[in-house]
């Protein structure tokens, strides 16, 4: 693959998240489940600690956190704290943080991995693609030339969570 990562000293400690094992996550609960205000992942993250729950930033009304889905290396969610679905529910404030987390986690990334663009994207109902549809979150995926090959391959798959950690250890760092 084309796929680079810049910087000395990581490029294999990210390349490797591509591989496709299917590993089961250490929290299998975290499945989405779709319309079920009852147990929403992104209720529950908050709760714990930011190991536990690959939280790289927690703001005011919304925090950031890996996607135990990841369609690329560093691919980050932004929620709101609120589980509220509908981009038109957040308050003035929430989408203000919301957008202000994204830009800093775009700026975090480049320092990090060095991508050469961004996806950037909220899934509005679950018609859209969206995992948990009941709980708005951003969506930042950094692209590099070539990663699209890999993206039917490794997208939505889990990824060894002791990789995920390294990553977020690495983005909250760089924070
Ligand atoms: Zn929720």
């Amino acid at each position: 693959m084309s796929h680079e990562i810049n910087g000395a000293g990581m490029p294999d400690g990210w390349q490797r998240l591509w591989a496709p094992h299917r590993l089961e996550y250490l929290r299998g609960e975290n499945r989405p489940l779709e319309g079920n205000d009852v147990s929403c992942p992104f209720c529950e993250i908050p709760a714990m600690d930011d190991q536990e729950g690959l939280i790289v930033h927690r703001g005011t009304a919304a925090y950031v956190v890996m996607n135990l889905y990841p369609y690329n290396p560093g691919h980050l969610l932004v929620c709101a704290f609120r589980h509220v679905a509908d981009l038109t529910d957040l308050t003035d404030e929430e989408r203000n943080e919301i957008s202000a987390l994204t830009s800093h986690a775009m700026k975090t990334i480049r320092k990090v991995s060095s991508p050469e663009g961004f996806n950037l994207g909220m899934n509005q109902g679950a018609i859209s693609g969206a995992g948990v549809a009941a709980h708005i979150h951003q969506h930042v995926v950094p692209r590099w030339s070539g990663d699209a090959n890999f993206m039917p391959i490794i997208g939505k798959t889990k990824v060894l969570p002791q990789l995920l950690h390294l990553t977020r250890d690495e983005i909250a760092a760089a924070w």
